[in-house]
């Protein structure tokens, strides 16, 4: 798990701005589903590729969201370690276990 000493004291702006690429590669996998399934699909059709390149696909994608998701649902305070958000659904602006303030 990222904390405050994965990226040296004091340095939270860097471990803030990689929870920002993580948030960010989560929304565009999101957002990139059906593109990309649909170009999975022509493209298996056009060069008649096997049906599995598709659940290869499926399977793929909803992996990285899945482990992105599970990232940034456990993603530690650089403060006291644990969970910053706890159990809520979005991201507050401070730490529910020791009040550190985001970035
Ligand atoms: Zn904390």
């Amino acid at each position: 798990m990222l904390t405050e000493k994965t990226f040296g004291l004091g340095d939270t702006s860097r471990y803030w701005r990689s929870y920002r690429l993580h948030r960010i590669a989560l929304v565009v996998l999101f957002l990139g589903w059906i593109p990309a399934a649909s170009l999975v699909d022509f493209l298996q059709r056009r060069l008649r590729l096997p049906v599995a390149i598709e659940y290869v696909m499926i399977i793929l994608w909803l992996g990285a969201m899945t482990i992105l998701g599970f990232r940034m649902a456990l993603w530690a305070c650089p403060n006291c370690g644990r969970t910053f958000r706890g159990l809520l659904p979005f991201l507050p602006r401070r730490c529910r276990h020791c009040g550190n303030l985001r970035q």
